[in-house]
């Protein structure tokens, strides 16, 4: 069986595919069709065909699946943000345990009944949209000349002019039309990435979710030559980087929450969005946000009372789903069972969340991030908490680690953190470098708290954690990120396999030793 362009085929769509993307049989020859769901019945056009499988459009649907629905937003199909929009979110759970399952059995090698005994249910969301506390619109110019805002349509830099995306939060679309009526009002020009000729280039919007506060940044193509600063870094600016600027200040701060106002300047002709010369011109340089403990035992998650504020710049790396954020770093902490006796190293710490959020509940934590700016964040952040016991380092954790790790062995040194009681981890979308996991290995740790954005690299990476003397014990999928194909994961690894253990428990009456004894574990 072979198709060729433009075939028309009619496919009852089986499975789905870790980017979300529909896949049904015709006689056994596999199509891949995006925008079709799991259950549907479509008819679809051919685009690409190879000899095993080909791609397909989704040309209409014929018999809707079960778990069809409305989606929320008109250009779903179009903007390269949310993949499964038009499947219920209740099967998207259930798509995204599928998924974590798969890649540790095909990727990691391990069976499916050792993966299903240790998968707890996946930590869903209560509201599926409007979840996101950050947002970077394009500016750009349509057809007709107008100033525009929306977001690329996948895979391209073509703006699909939509202030009101549904993942983001409900102020983002006043904010957006408040600076569109301004630049057309003032004739201020959009930016044109193939002439790199015009003003403005982006609008960042970050929303402090528990304080309410508002911070808008404005990238701009403008560089100040005349105007020196005293420090490198934010600062309060009066100068004209906008025409006009005063007016759209002013109506700015009229809207509920607005707390700060600044203007990232980035004249270079790239892809990165964020300048790193950041000018406050109006409110605060920073906007706060709380993240609460919650006890990831009970039904619901409820609060523990425990809490945790930070500060968060226009550059700050900042999870992007807070309510969820929550759950994740609860379960994370949950998973490192720290009783506070522990030293806790925490790879890849960002602005340091992780590892404050432990820090509470153990002796000492090192934290590990490459970016500089970060971790002065995260020391800022220990301050403003009143957290001592938490050490910061820049740098690779695949250096930093093993360098602390010859020189502490060499010295013969007895630095508590060189056998410490867990490692965390919470690497970027490429997993963790070798050299990482084999000093991770080497440093022996009690237990291994792994927080993955991509179960793909953590599959890849458990293969050789568990090779290294290491089990799983426990795996839950927490979801950041409702309608697209992401998923977090959190896995809990530790030294001892359990089955090595048999645990006998005697009775006080029977005989005459202290009650510390009467639960042994042997080997
Ligand atoms: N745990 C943090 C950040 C997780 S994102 C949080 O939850 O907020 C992953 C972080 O790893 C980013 O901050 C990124 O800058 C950092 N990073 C990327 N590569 C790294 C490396 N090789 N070594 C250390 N940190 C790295």
């Amino acid at each position: 069986m072979e198709f060729k362009k433009n075939d028309r085929v009619t496919v009852t769509i089986e499975d789905m595919g870790s980017d979300g993307e529909g896949i049904g049989k015709v006689d056994g020859f596999a199509l891949f069709i995006k925008d079709a769901v799991i259950g549907d019945q479509v008819e679809a056009k051919i685009i690409k065909s190879k000899k095993h499988y080909a791609y397909a459009r989704l040309e209409k649907v014929l018999q809707p699946s079960p778990f069809r629905v409305e989606p929320e937003c008109a250009y779903h199909r179009q903007c390269g943000g949310c993949q499964l929009q038009a499947l219920s979110y209740s099967e998207q759970l259930h798509f995204k345990e599928q998924k974590i399952r798969n890649h540790l059995i095909r990727i990691g090698g391990f069976d499916a009944e050792y993966i299903d005994e240790r998968m707890q249910s996946i930590v869903g969301m209560e509201e599926p949209f409007h979840y996101r506390n950050k947002a970077q619109y394009p500016i750009g110019t349509d057809r007709d000349g107008n100033v525009i805002t929306g977001f690329y349509a996948g895979r391209t830099h073509t703006i699909i002019a939509n202030t009101n995306c549904a993942l983001g939060a409900s102020e983002n679309q006043q904010i957006l039309e408040t600076i569109l009526s301004y630049m057309h009002k003032n004739k201020v020009t959009a930016y044109d990435e193939v002439t790199g000729k015009g003003l403005v280039r982006h609008v960042l919007i970050r929303k402090g979710f528990t304080s309410g506060q508002l911070m808008v940044c404005l990238v701009i193509n403008k560089k100040m030559t005349k105007m020196s600063y005293p420090t490198a870094g934010v600062q309060k600016n009066t100068n004209e980087f906008l025409p006009n600027q005063g007016e759209l200040l002013a109506t700015l701060a009229e809207i509920q929450g607005m707390t700060s106002v600044s203007v990232s300047i980035n004249t270079e002709k790239t892809n990165v969005i964020m300048g790193t010369e950041i000018h406050n011109l109006w409110g605060e340089s920073t906007i706060e946000d709380t993240i609460h403990v919650r006890d990831m035992q009970k039904e619901n998650y409820p609060y523990t009372g425990d809490a945790l504020t930070f500060k968060i710049s226009p550059l700050s790396f900042y999870q992007v789903n807070p309510v969820q954020t929550e759950k994740l770093y609860s379960l994370a902490l949950e998973y490192a069972g720290l009783t506070g006796k522990e030293t806790v190293w925490d790879l890849y710490c960002g602005i340091g969340t992780i590892s404050l959020f432990l820090a509470g509940k153990a002796k000492k934590v090192c934290g590990v991030e490459i970016i500089p700016q970060a971790i002065d964040d995260a020391r800022e952040n220990a301050k403003r908490n009143h957290i001592e016991n938490a050490e910061f380092f820049v740098g690779k954790a695949e250096e930093v680690l093993p360098e602390f790790y010859e020189k502490a062995t060499a010295e013969a040194s007895s630095d508590e953190m060189l056998h410490p009681d867990v490692i965390v981890v919470d690497p970027p979308r490429k997993g963790c470098d070798d050299a990482c996991l084999n000093t991770m290995l080497r440093m022996q740790p009690e237990r291994i708290v792994y927080v993955s954005c991509d179960s793909a690299t953590l599959a890849r990476d458990l293969k050789i954690l568990c090779d290294g003397g290491y089990e799983i014990r426990k795996v839950r999928g927490v979801d950041q990120f409702g309608m697209t194909v992401h998923v977090e994961t959190v896995v809990l690894l530790s030294q001892q396999k359990p089955d090595d253990y048999i645990n006998v428990t005697i009775e006080l009456d029977d005989m005459d030793i202290t009650s510390a004894e009467t639960k042994a574990s042997h080997r």
